[in-house]
């Protein structure tokens, strides 16, 4: 593990002409009065315990052993170690360290994407084990493998419950973007599907966070998720057609005939958009919508075992809407 992106850097005085004045801050939460070393990422600075750090981290460990320069930057007797990574990150690590990993409640999907992201990044850089583990966990849970799971996250209401369906724009394009490069296929695949999702304006020039940092898909993703997305319609409305064309026991035929066609008329278009997502229609969803309609049992149970079907394949052979172009 290189550290060179690791500086200790030794400015005295006030800057050169020129350099414009930053005003230095401390964090809030990581400024302990008996901490031993002070590391600044960005304009913040935390004042930490360098045993603490360099028991979980090798690389900490190597850097805090390179001799101080003479004239080096010390604030309140610490040394001060700059690092190119963003603060947020930082804080992530850190309170992921200081108060343990609390991160598994709730069957594991409580986590935001941004700290999942800080564990990923930093766990790989400063060689922190338990982080990087717990980043990957957390991805796993995120997309599971498995229709049916991937049905409990849509049905669940609660908002705890953060699965691959309920990323937000920001968090879908992020990931697309940091898992470039990672051996894990099918959650970059689930989140180019869930950028299908979105308006066209946003699947183009990106989406911002409250921050007003703009994330942005690369041209061949956005390419991608444009081919992917007219292939998923089309399969969707080739199943929707299926369900049109079924024949079933029915005892009222003239009456669920009509509900029928309004509720799969419905899943059509969403809102007067195209619908790019054929797995959004879980069977207790489906169930729901036909029950709504007054459709009838035996409809109902045929409707849904055929829907089912077809999404089970789309689910199957996800990864092939999505391959390189
Ligand atoms: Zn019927």
């Amino acid at each position: 593990m290189q550290v060179d992106n690791l500086e200790l850097l030794g400015r005295k005085g006030p800057p050169e002409d020129g350099q414009s004045v930053v005003e230095v801050k401390r964090h809030q939460d990581f400024w302990f009065d008996d901490g031993s070393i002070v590391l600044r990422a960005e304009d913040i600075q935390f004042r930490v315990h360098r045993g603490v750090l360099a028991r979980k981290s090798t690389v900490f460990n190597d850097l805090f052993a390179v001799a101080r320069p003479d004239g080096a930057e010390v604030v309140d007797g610490c040394s001060v170690v700059h690092l190119t990574d963003s603060a947020e990150d930082l804080a992530h690590v850190l309170s992921g360290l200081y108060d343990g990993i609390q991160y598994r409640q709730n069957g594991g999907s409580s986590s935001s994407w941004r700290t999942i992201r800080a564990f990923l990044r930093l766990g790989d850089k400063y060689a922190i084990d338990e982080l990087h583990r717990e980043a990957m966990h957390h991805l796993q849970v995120y997309a599971s493998g498995y229709l049916n799971e991937w049905d409990n996250f849509l049905d669940a209401d609660s908002v705890n419950r953060v699965g691959a369906r309920k990323w937000d724009e920001w968090d879908a394009i992020d990931l697309v973007n940091t898992l470039k490069g990672l051996e894990l296929p099918l959650i970059r695949t689930l989140a180019l599907y869930r950028c299908c999702q979105f308006q066209t304006e946003t699947l183009i020039l990106g989406a911002s966070d409250k921050n007003k940092i703009r994330v942005q898909l690369c041209q061949k993703d956005i390419v991608t998720c444009i081919i992917a997305r007219e292939s998923l319609q089309v399969r969707h409305l080739e199943i929707i057609d299926t369900l049109a064309a079924s024949p079933s026991r029915c005892a009222t035929e003239h009456t669920c005939a009509a509900g029928r066609l309004k509720a799969e008329a419905s899943w059509r278009f969403t809102e007067g958009h195209l619908n790019y997502d054929p797995l959004a229609q879980t069977d207790k969803r489906l169930r729901e919508k036909y029950e709504s309609h007054r459709v009838c049992g035996s409809c109902i149970k045929h409707c849904i075992s055929t829907y089912h079907a077809g999404r089970q394949e789309i689910w199957d052979t996800i990864d092939e809407y999505f391959e390189d172009i």
